[in-house]
């Protein structure tokens, strides 16, 4: 059996804890290797690591920091299919949907390449008599990544490549069901010439986060995970001085008006819902059915549900893999016993679902729910499962009115062929991130990403350019060369 080790200052070291976890491939249920859980002499380690390499890689120029981005966007290229494998055989999911995940993570490579130009300042001349000002951004120092199961690369790659960028130094704790991505990505940008320290991983569970969130010589932590923890994240991190960015749950509602294409709105729900078998921030879970459409669309989603090919991540014909370990499955079948307990309608059930070849496997087949209440469990809380409610509603402003008041407020569709209807929605709408006729409105790396409400707790949504200003602390500087100054008590003004 494989045991993982950490990544601290250029080199794998041994766990010192004597704790580890168990890896799981989700499709056979077998335990594949082990991590080891750090305690604090590891925490110490990675940030003393990070700590000294911080001064000489923030006094790299920006243009040699960004040569790096471009090796390493090149090495990830051409070892894309085998990180995708790797990520298949911890979390589950088919391997062209984990190719999709590392080319979404690719292009916030793409975007911290142009870091010279991201990190122009502004310049006033003349703010006053022969006084100028200008403004310019400098790293934070060590900043730690806090990332979920789901994205084993593209949630890391959301931070890594912009905080390395902006020249900080860091350290990724990656989720401890999928950690060997994060070795992968280690090994990457030591190929592509990132000096030692710079990038560390460090593997754990809540002994080493909360070591991190309460290090003296940790600036930022940037999170992704489940709400209850972003929200401690956050207010721990907040009480120990740090900038924090905590992304949370979601629960995200798609609208299909009555005038929308009902076969395109079910192709879209079907990919939404399904694809990585519900297990997504961005996974529609919420179909809304508004007036007469809901008859047809049920429907059509339980027929096209029906015949959705299930199989193990390395199955070319698969289009929807495993959960990740057996208690997530667990979880997902007991919120869908919930829904029957609560009187919800389930016209698809996938909860005695058998993979043959599989059946020590983690999987369930897709669930759809008709009839689906405000005050029924699996409405209010996240399931992150390939699991679909169906609620009815009479109007379009009884659609708004749901959405509005979930405590989520991740990212939410429309689908219609009214444009004022389109411009209503995303007017008065109370989510982060909306979709017009596109099921999982994931913002480009050049543009940000993050929800509202309990979606995310800090002030910064993650990558493009508010994850430049995340990762970087603005200095205003004015200045003037005078030939005399004379000493003034009044509160100085600009003349
Ligand atoms: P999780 O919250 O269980 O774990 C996330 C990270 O927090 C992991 O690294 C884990 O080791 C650590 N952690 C777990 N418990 C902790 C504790 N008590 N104290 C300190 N750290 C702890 O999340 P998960 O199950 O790995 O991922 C799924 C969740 O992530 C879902 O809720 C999903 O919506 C969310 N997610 C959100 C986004 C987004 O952009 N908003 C993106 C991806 C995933």
């Amino acid at each position: 059996m494989q045991t993982l080790q950490h990544f601290i200052a250029g080199r794998l070291v041994d766990g010192q804890s004597s704790r580890f976890g168990d890896v799981f491939n989700p499709a056979t249920g077998a335990v594949a290797r082990q991590v080891p859980l750090a305690s604090a002499v590891e925490v110490d380690a990675a940030v003393a690591a990070a700590r000294d390499a911080f001064p000489a890689w923030a006094a790299t120029t920006p243009l040699r920091r960004a040569r790096v981005m471009f090796k390493f966007k090149e090495l990830l290229e051409q070892n894309a299919q085998a990180l995708a494998e790797l990520i298949s055989s911890e979390h589950g999911k088919v391997v062209s949907d984990a190719l999709g995940e590392i080319t979404r993570g690719m292009e916030v490579i793409e975007f911290a390449c142009g870091i010279p130009q991201l990190l122009k300042g502004e310049y006033s001349e003349q703010v006053g008599s022969g006084v100028d000002s200008f403004s310019l951004r400098q790293p934070l120092g060590v900043v730690a990544g806090i990332t979920p199961f789901n994205f084993p690369a593209m949630v890391p790659l959301w931070m890594i490549p912009v905080a390395l960028a902006t020249g900080n130094t860091f350290i990724l704790k990656p989720s401890e069901r999928d950690p060997s991505a994060g070795l992968f990505l280690a090994d990457l940008l030591k190929q592509a010439g990132l000096p030692d320290g710079v990038f560390n991983v460090l593997h754990g569970d809540k002994d080493a986060v909360n070591g991190l969130l309460t290090h003296p010589d940790v600036a930022a932590i940037s999170f992704v995970g489940s709400t209850p923890i972003a929200k401690h994240i956050y207010e721990t991190g907040a009480a120990h001085g740090k900038r924090v960015q905590a992304l949370g749950g979601a629960k995200n509602h798609l609208v299909v008006a009555p005038d929308a294409d009902l076969d395109q709105a079910v192709e879209a729900l079907m990919g939404a819902a399904y694809g990585s078998a519900g297990e997504r921030c961005m996974a529609i879970s919420v179909a809304v059915a508004v007036g007469d459409v809901a008859d047809a669309l049920v429907a059509k989603l339980a027929e096209r549900a029906r015949s959705l090919k299930v199989g193990a991540g390395d199955d070319p014909v698969a289009e929807m893999g495993p959960l990740v370990t057996r208690q997530h499955l667990d979880k997902v079948s007991g919120y869908v016993d919930s829904g029957v307990r609560e009187g919800a309608k389930l016209v698809v059930d996938g909860r005695s679902l058998k993979v043959a070849g599989h059946e020590d496997g983690f999987f369930i087949g897709p669930c759809l729910f008709d009839q689906v209440g405000t005050d029924m469990t699996i409405y209010k809380e996240e399931i992150f499962g390939p699991v679909l409610s169906v609620v009815r509603v009479p109007d379009f402003e009884a659609a708004i009115e749901l959405i509005n008041s979930h405590q989520f407020a991740n990212g939410t569709s429309l689908f219609t062929a009214s444009g004022r209807a389109a411009r209503e929605f995303v007017s008065r709408i109370q989510v982060g991130m909306v979709g017009i006729n596109v099921p999982i409105p994931v913002p480009m790396a050049f543009h940000s990403f993050g929800g509202w409400k309990a979606s995310l707790f800090g002030d910064h949504s993650i990558h493009g350019p508010e994850g430049v200003r995340f990762y970087t602390r603005l200095k205003t500087v004015t200045s003037r060369w005078p030939e005399s100054l004379t000493a003034e008590f009044a509160m100085p003004t600009m003349k």
